[in-house]
């Protein structure tokens, strides 16, 4: 929650929903402990629905059209597959 004063505003959460259109998905491409390793702790959740990895997680690599990479949970991989993005 945020620390808005009641007397001057209602605090209001919002849910970012975004629309990504992904073209493929490298299922499982990387053991998280390993990736950690690599990449340091700048990825440390899921980059499609935030949830933290943990150490024995596996990151899929997800091609988003038009824009970088993204790393996400073994979930998200299975379902952008589900709804018809390619498996590599
Ligand atoms: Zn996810």
């Amino acid at each position: 929650m945020s620390d808005v004063d009641l007397e001057n505003g209602v605090p209001v959460e919002f849910v970012r929903r975004e629309v990504l259109h992904i073209e493929n998905v490298r299922k499982d491409f990387v053991h998280y402990a390993r990736f950690r390793k690599h990449r340091g702790g700048d990825t440390t959740k899921c980059e499609l629905c935030g949830i933290p990895f943990e150490s024995d997680d596996c990151v899929s690599l997800v091609q988003v059209t038009g824009e970088l990479n993204r790393y996400s949970c073994a979930d998200c991989a299975t379902k952008a597959i589900e709804f018809g993005a390619g498996a590599r």
